[in-house]
Formats: C-alpha cells, structure tokens, sequence
C-alpha cells in the first residue's frame, strides 16, 4: 500500500536521517528502487516528474504499476509516490489518480501567489491523507541556465510557506539539479541552519543530490534535511552500465538481445547506486 510520506519525514527528522527520493522512469527504474529499499528495510519515495508522467503514460498507469510490484514483490517497507515539481494542474492531478503526496513548485510566482496556490493544494490533499511539499526560491539548473552557484531561499518567506501547513519542504541553499559545474560554491549551510532554526520541526528537502559530496550530504541531514532527491545519477550510471553492455558486444552474443538481457547491467547499476544512498543517507533498518 502506498503511504503519505508525512510520517516517514517526521521520523526522519526526529532520527536525524533523510529518506532518498529516487525518481522512477520505467518498470525497470522501478523495481530497481522498490527492491533495494526492501532488502535494507529503509523507507523508500518514488518521484515522479510531469514529463516522466507523460512518458509513462499517465498518472493513472503509474499508481497501477507501482501499486502492482508492491503487492507481487511483496513490498512492505513504506513507500510513498510523489509529483515532483507539480503545477497546480498537475498536483490535482496527481490527487485524483493516487498518488500519496504531491510536490507543488510554485517558486516561479510571487510569494503571495505561491502562499495561496499552495494552501489550496494543501487543503485537497490533506482532506485525502496526502502529503505536500511546497518550495521556496527557486531551485538552479542547466534547463534555466545557472551556471555557478544555485539559488539561495530567504528564510522569512521559508517560515511563511512552513506555517500554512506543508509537509516537507523544498528550499533553495545553492544545490542545482543536474551536473554541478566546477566552480560550484558549496551548499550555503549558513542560510540552511537560518531555515531550520525558523522552521523548526518542518522537515527539509534537499533537491539536486547529484555530485554533492558525501560529507556536505551528512552535515544537511544534521542541519534537518529529511529528504534527499536523487535521479539524474541513476541515470548516468543506467546509461553508462548500458553502453558498456554493447561496446562490448554482449547483444550480439546468443541472445544478448533479448531487452531481459539487455536492460539487466544498467538495472543492477541503479541498485548499486540507490543501495549506497540509503546507506549514506542512514534509512537502513527505519522502515
Ligand atoms: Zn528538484
């Protein structure tokens, strides 16, 4: 069964870990995470981006598939399904076909439009036992052209946004999705603990988990980042697992074609990857 991702948050934070965020693309990219989590007993949320949804063909096949695996791999850690940065639109959309928590990301309006959208959102998705996360400041990225340091939230407008009600939320500290470049500034732990200290007991979401290094991950998590969003380097070790299986010429041996076989290198790579985020993250055992 699918769960808000309230409470595993909640024991997050109070436990001084994060649960992962690990964004699902196909069946394979999802068994891949559900199965992991499973084997070291951790907590577990699926994310799922608007363009994801589309490629999968709706929201409705996603609760389907998902809901499915967890019932025939016998799936008993929690598990959250979750839109990750949501349009209005999309967060009502999400709500209708299932999902147990939705990120709204109203970053790109004004604060007093974000506060209103999001209070909205917040009151159909709790009335449904859903959670929401919410954001502030926008979150950089090569798709909007930062380059260097990412976004920084102001911690007043953090509070604001805190205090309607949210489950977790998001909050720009530098981080960037994608590739960090190579003059990246560092997260700015300065702002975060100013966040923390406003919000107190809200659990923080850290976005663009690619290529921050491991000992900045573990002081967030001690500054009261609860969850970790990680998808863009599952995607470079699928694809690199990939490659290699065919440079090497493995398709082209016996039935090396078949997708079973095909798929199975970048499958094993991205429970590689998630297993040493759990671990990293501390969930192991906290489901
Ligand atoms: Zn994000």
């Amino acid at each position: 069964m699918l769960v808000s991702a309230a409470q595993m948050l909640k024991d997050a934070k109070a436990g001084k870990y994060a649960v992962g965020q690990f964004n699902i693309n196909n069946l394979e990219w999802t068994k891949a995470i559900l199965q992991t989590a499973q084997e070291l007993n951790s907590p577990v949320i699926l994310g799922v981006s608007e363009g994801a949804g589309k490629y999968m063909c709706g929201y409705k096949t996603i609760v389907g598939m998902v809901e499915g695996m967890i019932e025939e791999l016998n799936i008993t850690v929690p598990v959250a399904l979750h839109l990750d940065h949501g349009s209005y639109e999309h967060a009502l959309k999400t709500i209708e076909a299932g999902f147990s928590s939705v990120m709204f990301d109203g970053s790109h309006y004004d604060i007093e439009e974000n506060i209103e959208k999001t209070k909205a959102v917040i009151e159909l998705a709790h009335s449904k036992g859903i959670s929401v996360e919410a954001e502030v400041g926008a979150i950089g990225g090569e798709e909007d052209g930062v380059i260097g340091g990412g976004e920084v939230a102001d911690p007043a407008e953090c509070k604001k946004i805190a205090d309607l009600g949210v489950d977790m939320l998001a909050a720009g500290i530098g981080n960037i999705h994608g590739k960090y470049p190579e003059n990246w500034a560092g997260l700015n732990f300065d702002v975060l603990a100013q966040i923390q200290e406003l919000t107190g007991e809200m659990p923080l979401v850290l976005h663009g988990g690619t290529g921050i290094p491991d000992d900045m991950i573990k002081k967030a998590i001690s500054l009261g980042v609860s969850k970790i969003n990680v998808n863009t380097e599952c995607q470079l070790v699928f694809a690199e697992a990939t490659r290699k299986y065919v440079e090497a010429g493995k398709d082209l041996e016996g039935k090396g074609f078949d997708p079973r076989k095909l798929l199975a290198p970048g499958v094993e790579a991205i429970k590689a990857k998630v297993k040493e985020k759990i671990e990293l993250f501390g969930s192991v055992n906290k489901a």
